[in-house]
């Protein structure tokens, strides 16, 4: 079957060079991919119905013979209208700029012709505007599938194109996955169920949702096999921590005392450490959950046991955050962190890489630029990659495949705040162990939260102004224009609150900016000099400024729950009250407004996570970005939960085949 799938687009009928490559351009560069658009819906065209008998307002298939064809109008807005009969009545159909309608052969007078289209009353006579219509011999009665537009080329086209590469595939075709699901499991096979999704001989409910389910059973199987896989691979034989005497002196130091939490996660990990089998661990807890100490123990207990550690984070900002917090906490213990980011000196940059490479420093936080070929270490035992789906697959293995040959697998620890229900993380993440941090450090207030219009910018400054004499500290998220462009928005935002609040030192950060200048940037904002920092949403992951405890975000609207409640998750994170103002945007709609509302009642991520998924797809809970973590094609977290568990549960034992693999995942081996 796959070899078929992997077909290229031209070896379809109809579709040539300039098609192929509009498609290419969304993505869809194969026979299989070009399968995968299915029906959005399925139009019941078994009946052909007399035109007396028509339904005012309804769609209906009729069948007639042309009785007259006339043009009205010139040049490209003229208008054809065709008159039909059956037995019992008759109908015009009108086109507009249409001229050319009138030389086509098959719409002479006399012929017989099916028509598709919506029946209107008009001066107490049936008409259709623009119906479909082809000629009677070439109407095949059945269930029409309606396809979605794609790639600005309509749903009528797109169909027309899966019809001709239907064809490609012959009936002898097999998937790898056929024998056992039809066996064992009565689903039709792969081929069956395409032919059943695109051609239906019935708009039967459960035979479509078979179907469905056997088409999205083929990605799911594999991803969870890979995964599998993944999890074989990663249980080896670990370093063996030997001391614990450096993560014990830190708990001892802690300004608070670990939450449950906190402490039941970290006792996942150090049993894992000290367990002679490599970790491979992925530890979830909310935003502001306190992943950080635990990470911070971790290490400790790595460098105590005179070994070295990495902590691998997306963005330079964070990883200086880190590098602050971790110093903080370590340097007490004698223990130095050293920082590696893109925009590090080429000389400090070398430093660092010889004090890595001999084993001078054991601690060592960056972005990227710890993964090039040249950062070497001299006996690394533990990888930690901070917001984890940020990274691809490959990415978030890079750093603990950095290891001496004759030296033990490296430790790894991914860490995230994407809330992912249990069950559901265990199957997308079944590489790896799961700890999951329920919770907030104790004297954490709820964040108050109001959804307010666009044109209460007076009250608004005034809170703002209220919380600047408190020495409070302010975020403004402004809304994302463009991806590209994300500087202008923010630059106007500055302006504007600049004139407002001309003492608040009111700076602006963005996607685009240098990573040097982010960093002043920040630091600024994490001292002080600045009060309000306007920013897209680069703040999002992990920055830390428990003075911030205002978080503004202009049309609020246009984010997931979970997403908001992130940025949300900036402020209050000291033991004084945190607000949060979302702004609706002036086209906000009602419905958005209440989803708004949710943020107000809600604090818990996992909560707003599910109504995320309840209400748009998979959408921002496991967010566009972060959907790149499982680069599902089919799957749809939110409606195919109970497919995935089944699947994770019941795990068919098969080899999967090359070209199978290169279909559904081709990126497996890439940043994925
Ligand atoms: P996240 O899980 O989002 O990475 P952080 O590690 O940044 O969260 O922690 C958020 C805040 O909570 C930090 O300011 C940290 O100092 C504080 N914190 C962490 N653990 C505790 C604790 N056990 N008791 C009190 N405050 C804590
Ligand atoms: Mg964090």
């Amino acid at each position: 079957m796959y070899q078929y799938m992997a077909l290229p687009l031209s070896a379809v009928k109809g579709i040539g060079p300039s098609l192929e490559k509009r498609l290419h351009g969304r993505g869809i560069d194969c026979i299989g991919n070009l399968l995968l658009h299915l029906p959005l819906n399925y139009i019941d065209d078994r009946r052909v119905s007399p035109i007396s008998l028509l339904r005012e307002g309804e769609s209906g298939r009729i069948e007639g013979r042309i009785i007259s064809k006339e043009a009205r109008g010139y040049g490209k807005d003229r208008q054809v209208w065709i008159r039909l009969a059956d037995d019992h009545g008759q109908i015009r159909l009108n086109f507009f700029h249409a001229g050319f309608m009138m030389g086509d052969a098959r719409l002479t007078e006399g012929r017989l012709i099916s028509v598709r289209g919506v029946a209107e009353r008009w001066q107490g006579q049936w008409q259709m505007t623009h119906p479909e219509w082809c000629v009677a011999e070439a109407f095949e009665p059945g269930y029409q599938p309606h396809y979605g537009a794609l790639a600005g080329l309509s749903g009528k086209r797109i169909g027309t194109m899966i019809r001709q590469a239907l064809l490609m595939l012959p009936a002898t075709a097999t998937s790898p996955l056929d024998h056992i699901l039809m066996t064992q499991y009565r689903m039709p096979s792969l081929r069956q169920a395409l032919l059943q999704l695109h051609q239906p001989h019935a708009a039967d409910s459960d035979m479509l949702r078979h179907a469905s389910s056997r088409l999205k059973s083929e990605e799911i199987i594999l991803y969870l096999l890979l995964m599998r896989d993944k999890k074989r691979q990663a249980d080896c034989p670990g370093i063996l921590l030997a001391s614990q005497r450096l993560s014990s002196e830190l708990l001892e130091q802690l300004p608070f005392p670990l939450t449950d939490a906190q402490q039941s996660a970290w006792q996942d990990i150090s049993a894992d450490m000290t367990s002679g089998r490599r970790m491979h661990r992925l530890l979830q807890g909310d935003v502001g959950a306190g992943k950080t100490w635990v990470a911070a123990l971790a290490m400790a207990s790595v460098a105590g046991s005179g070994y070295q550690a990495a902590l691998l984070a997306p963005t330079s900002v964070l990883a200086s955050q880190h590098a602050i917090t971790l110093r903080e906490l370590l340097m007490p213990l004698g223990l130095d962190v050293a920082l590696l980011t893109g925009s590090t000196r080429a000389a400090e940059r070398r430093k660092i890489l010889a004090a890595l490479a001999s084993g001078k420093i054991s601690l060592v936080v960056g972005t990227h630029a710890l993964l090039t070929d040249d950062v070497c270490f001299d006996h690394l035992a533990l990888a930690l990659v901070d917001e984890q789906h940020r990274f691809g697959v490959r990415q978030r293995w890079a750093l603990a495949e950095k290891r001496k040959p004759d030296h033990q697998a490296v430790h790894l620890l991914a860490m995230t705040a994407t809330p992912i229900p249990r069950t559901l993380a265990l199957a997308l993440y079944g590489d790896m162990d799961l700890s999951m941090m329920r919770g907030m450090p104790p004297g954490r207030k709820p964040i108050e939260t109001r959804v307010i219009s666009a044109d209460k910018m007076r009250p608004l400054a005034d809170g703002m102004q209220r919380m600047l004499d408190v020495d409070g500290r302010i975020y403004w998220i402004v809304p994302r224009i463009d991806e590209d462009d994300d500087g202008i928005s923010v630059d106007q935002r500055v302006e504007l609150l600049k004139g407002y609040f001309p003492a608040a030192g009111v700076l602006g950060l963005h996607g685009r900016m240098k990573a040097s200048v982010k960093d002043e940037v920040l630091q600024a904002f994490a001292s002080g000099a600045c009060k309000i920092l306007v920013s897209t949403t680069v703040v999002e992951v992990g920055v830390n400024v428990p003075e911030a405890r205002l978080m503004i975000v202009e049309q609020a609207e246009s984010y997931g729950l979970a997403q908001l409640h992130q940025l949300r998750g900036r402020v209050g994170r000291s033991s004084e009250q945190g607000y949060c103002m979302l702004i609706a945007g002036k086209q906000a709609s009602q419905s958005s407004l209440g989803r708004l509302q949710q943020l107000v009642r809600s604090h818990d991520g996992l909560e707003l996570a599910e109504a995320d998924l309840a209400m748009r797809g998979s959408g921002d809970a496991i967010g566009t970005r972060q959907h790149g973590d499982a680069g599902f094609r089919l799957i749809n977290l939110a409606g195919d939960g109970e497919l995935i568990r089944q699947w994770y549960e019941h795990l068919p034992d098969f080899a999967a085949d090359e070209a199978m693999l290169r279909f559904w995942r081709p990126f497996a081996d890439s940043a994925d």
